[in-house]
Formats: C-alpha cells, sequence, structure tokens
C-alpha cells in the first residue's frame, strides 16, 4: 500500500475541526431551493394558470367542477377556463374564470363552446359568466416582470395552502 493519499498528513485537530461544522451544518434548517425565475411568457402563463386551478381545488375541492362531459372522470386534474384562454389575457389570470376540472370535460368544452357557456350558467350562476364575458371584451397586457410578480403570488397561496405549487 503506497497511494499517494496515504502520504497526505493532515493537520491533528482538523478532521475534529471539519465533522463539527458539518454537524452544525446539519442542525441549521434546511436552506429552500432557490427556484430559478422563469422568463418565458408561455411558460410564465402556464404556471399561473395551473396555480390558480390549484387554488380553486383548494377553495372548493378537488373534483371536477363541470361533470358535463359524457366521460367526465369525476376528479379533476386540470385548470379549466370558463371563458377560454384563447379569448386573450383579459381573463386569462381572473380568478373566477379558473376552476378545477378533468379533461373529458375540457375537452368536451373545446369541442361545443356554446353548449358549455350553458352549462356554465348552470353551474356558475348567469352574473358570473356575464361578468367574465364582460371582461374578456377589454384588453389586457402583461409584461414578463407582471407575470413573474402574480407566479410568485399564487405560488405562495398555494404553498400556503399546503398544496403542490406550479
Ligand atoms: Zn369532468
Amino acid at each position: 500500500m503506497n497511494y499517494w493519499y496515504s502520504k497526505i498528513k493532515i493537520k491533528p485537530g482538523a478532521l475534529k475541526k471539519r465533522w463539527e461544522k458539518r454537524a452544525a451544518r446539519a442542525k441549521t434548517p434546511q436552506r429552500t431551493i432557490p427556484i430559478r425565475k422563469v422568463s418565458n411568457r408561455q411558460e410564465l402563463k402556464r404556471r399561473i394558470v395551473r396555480n390558480l386551478g390549484l387554488l380553486d381545488a383548494a377553495k372548493n375541492g378537488r373534483d371536477c367542477r363541470i361533470k358535463k362531459a359524457k366521460h367526465c372522470l369525476g376528479v379533476g386534474s386540470i385548470a379549466y377556463h370558463i371563458i377560454p384562454q384563447m379569448r386573450g389575457d383579459a381573463t386569462r389570470f381572473v380568478r373566477e374564470n379558473v376552476v378545477w376540472a378533468c379533461v373529458a370535460c375540457n375537452r368536451g368544452e373545446q369541442m361545443n363552446r356554446s353548449l358549455y357557456r350553458q352549462y356554465h350558467v348552470d353551474i356558475f350562476g348567469k352574473e358570473r359568466v356575464e361578468n367574465l364575458e364582460s371582461i374578456a371584451r377589454g384588453e389586457a397586457h402583461f409584461s414578463i416582470a407582471a407575470l413573474q410578480t402574480i407566479l410568485e403570488n399564487t405560488r405562495a397561496e398555494v404553498i400556503s395552502r399546503g398544496g403542490v405549487q406550479a
């Protein structure tokens, strides 16, 4: 045995010091992993919408809120827009517009918008739907910084409710 490292001399006490440092570090509360700041517009939107869906689930339960599709899964897994996202940013992040639903109902809504509009009125009330429709007639533009702020706020809220955030 004559490995090079066998010749390294460690100062007496150095190992002990190292172990003490490690033990002290282990005792301090774990630092949170910094979340890399998202700057991609599409990704920011996707995450905000996801969080809004999770917040609705936290408030109203994880069941699908729509339950109208023939093959509704019963339990939701996605954020669902009452006013479709394609209508633009004015209603995209409005809380009343995003509910928790299943993929089957989301697909159904995409296939038959007018039928589902009536469902929305039945489920959420005419006032809520009409209010969202009037907001959708306006225009909105969000800067990257504004989106980042919305994402941070929604994420904090999801975490405070004990959910898994996007
Ligand atoms: Zn459903």
